[in-house]
């Protein structure tokens, strides 16, 4: 195949487009790849289609070896089915609904699970049917609060859904392992650095799930890692609990006045100088720091609650709202307004605590307030607090939690900081910043409840079929590609995702450089490799350059001055490498070039997969470690 820019449909532009953030979105724009329709809406042109066309293909080769097969659902779905599995309440104001003429509900498809299981409950009754494996192609719709950054993050999307269907747990974990080792292949082969994060299961349900990020600036996502291996999403990693501690011999609590103590350091001062502990003094994490927040519920409803962490951290919002311990279905969380604790006198700004043994009793599972009292999990029992007294400009002294207090429940809400301990025991966490490109859960049987996907086993008894389900942001994933391989003057495309494998430049008037350029075109086209041919002709050799380095293709051709002593000159852009060779022998190389960087794309899925499981071995959780960790945060917090 042959494109030729004199007949091409592009337009590269010189201007970014307005808002743009990053360097995909403005030079996926400026190269003439998409176009924006609307906010996080693109049309895809000739050149885009050709680059996503590569990544579906090698996403399509690997669901294959993965042995899953394609269908093709409607982006159009009846609500019905999503209101079955609660997901038309879950997914909240991210939902496009729309009605048909008879006034029937409708929704744009954000994801597929619900329709998939039904397909299988349409066609399949048996467990010799199963294991299952089916995906799709397919764009999404999500009305996201924030569009940004071109197609990192769209309201239209394609994304790679694929689905398993087990008869037993066993098989599930079998199929998610399949897909799990798919991802990596993917990715591999696709040449974009990513890492299996352990993530929450979120509005999707279900237990396991791993999201792989690419690790970036640009992402919107902060994972940790640790040295030893583990890594997980922010909302995955788990506090090390301490052990509870003995308070027969703690003191009493005592409420004192502390005037002037706005902040915890005036506390934490004021408490050393006049209340000093026998044993050490005070710190910021002595103090039982009480934040009101508000929950919105995916049905709109709003919820006051207060979370208690120690003093030298910080709420976490997102954190705690991707826990899941908020409540069903996709949450949003935010500090109380004014309005909101106007709503709620009892709770006394900068004075809230729990269960104090005063007249105004008002947090935690004995308390007279309503609202929800949720604890940092470190808050375990026996532990000993200055919180609030609930009265303004007093503190109580020496409160210990399950002795003088104790809360509705526990969340993660704490801020992750740098320096926390891995929770298997693999060394301190590092923080970092990425993009999720995939997300794969065992979703379980929750979807095949809601919707009776049931087969019969050996035995004849109908059973519930446990599912597995698999997301790729493929149209984010281009833009990660993208954000992973450009310079200063525009997209550099791996050899094997190029819109084109060659981009032949025709620089310069004489019509021998236009037939050598076209005669080295067609011998190329003959050996199967596609050419992106500059052959127009009022066009200067500078422009042509600014373009090819806008549009990336990496392997440039430029037939030009030296035709004369029957050279051309050969770039490789990534390599940053130039060379003259004889015209006889440049389709020879090239030809040996690019197959020779298609058959290294492919194997570094193999060598991805063989490192994949080393530093899974390597991983295998240290029990005896994180024993020892514990023990130390449990001397610690005495
Ligand atoms: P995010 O947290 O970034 O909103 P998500 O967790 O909601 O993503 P999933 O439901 O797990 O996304 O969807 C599977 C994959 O689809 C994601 O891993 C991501 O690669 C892609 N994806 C999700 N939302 C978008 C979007 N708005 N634009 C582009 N790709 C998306
Ligand atoms: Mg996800």
């Amino acid at each position: 195949m042959t494109l030729r820019m004199s007949s091409l449909f592009v337009r590269t532009q010189k201007e970014d487009p307005v808002g743009a953030e990053v360097a995909s979105h403005r030079l996926l724009h400026r190269a003439g790849y998409i176009r924006r329709s609307a906010p996080g809406i693109y049309t895809w042109l000739p050149l885009g289609l050709q680059v996503l066309g590569k990544i579906e293909a090698i996403v399509r080769e690997e669901m294959a070896r993965a042995g899953s097969q394609e269908v093709h659902f409607p982006g159009l779905l009846p609500a019905d089915p999503y209101r079955k599995s609660g997901r038309w309440e879950a997914f909240g104001p991210d939902l496009f609904h729309l009605k048909d003429r008879k006034d029937n509900d409708y929704i744009l498809a954000p994801t597929h699970e619900e329709v998939f299981t039904l397909l299988v409950k349409d066609l399949y009754s048996s467990y010799k049917d199963l294991p299952l494996s089916i995906y799709q192609v397919q764009n999404k719709y999500r009305d996201e609060a924030r569009p940004r950054a071109g197609l990192l993050r769209g309201r239209e999307f394609i994304m790679k859904d694929a689905y398993s269907f087990d008869i037993d747990d066993a098989g599930l974990d079998a199929s998610y392992e399949r897909m799990r080792v798919a991802y990596q292949r993917t990715f591999a082969r696709l040449g974009l650095p990513c890492l299996p994060v352990k993530a929450t299961p979120g509005a999707m349900g279900g237990s396991g799930t791993e999201e792989f990020i690419y690790p970036s600036e640009v992402g919107e996502d902060t994972f940790v890692r640790s040295s030893g291996g583990y890594a997980a999403n922010v909302e995955a990693v788990t506090s090390i609990v301490p052990e509870p501690i003995d308070y027969s011999l703690s003191p009493a609590a005592h409420v004192e006045d502390t005037p002037d103590t706005p902040t915890i350091e005036t506390l934490v001062a004021a408490a050393n100088a006049d209340h000093p502990r026998e044993d050490r003094a005070w710190t910021a994490a002595d103090t039982l720091k009480n934040v009101v927040c508000a929950v919105t519920h995916p049905d709109g409803t709003r919820e006051i609650i207060v979370i208690g962490l120690p003093g030298d951290r910080e709420v976490d919002l997102d954190r705690a709202a991707g826990t899941g311990m908020l409540g069903n279905g996709e949450v949003e969380l935010e500090a109380a307004t004014s309005e909101d604790l106007a709503a709620h006198p009892e709770l006394i700004r900068g004075y809230i605590g729990p269960g104090v043994d005063l007249d105004d009793q008002v947090l935690g599972l004995e308390g007279t307030s309503k609202v929800r009292f949720l604890l940092d999990p470190r808050v375990v029992d026996g532990t000993r607090w200055i919180t609030g007294a609930n009265e303004p400009g007093r503190h109580v002294f020496d409160l210990v939690a399950g002795r003088d207090f104790a809360a509705d429940g526990t969340i993660e809400a704490a801020e992750v900081v740098l320096g926390d301990p891995a929770p298997d025991g693999s060394g301190p966490l590092e923080l970092a910043r990425g993009v999720e490109i995939g997300q794969i859960f065992k979703l379980g049987r929750k979807y095949a409840d809601s919707l009776d996907l049931k087969v019969l086993d050996a035995n004849g008894k109908a059973t519930t079929v446990t599912m597995g389900s698999y997301g790729l942001g493929v149209t984010r994933v281009m833009a990660c590609i993208a954000e992973e391989y450009h310079s200063e003057s525009g997209l550099l495309w791996p050899q094997h995702l190029a819109p084109a494998d060659v981009h032949i430049i025709a620089a310069g008037k004489g019509d021998d450089i236009a037939e050598a350029a076209e005669k080295m075109t067609a011998e190329l086209e003959a050996e199967g490799i596609t050419v992106l041919l500059d052959d127009r002709n009022k066009v200067s050799p500078g422009f042509k350059f600014a373009d090819a380095e806008l549009i990336g293709i990496p392997t440039v051709i430029v037939v030009g001055r030296g035709l004369a002593e029957g050279k051309v000159e050969v770039r490789n852009r990534l390599s940053d490498e130039k060379s003259d060779q004889p015209v006889a022998e440049v389709v020879a190389s090239t030809v040996a070039t690019i197959r020779a960087a298609y058959a290294t794309a492919d194997a570094a899925a193999d060598a991805a997969i063989a490192e994949g499981a080393a530093a899974d071995a390597a991983i295998a959780d240290d029990a005896e470690l994180t024993e020892s960790i514990r023990a130390d945060s449990s001397a610690s917090a005495r």
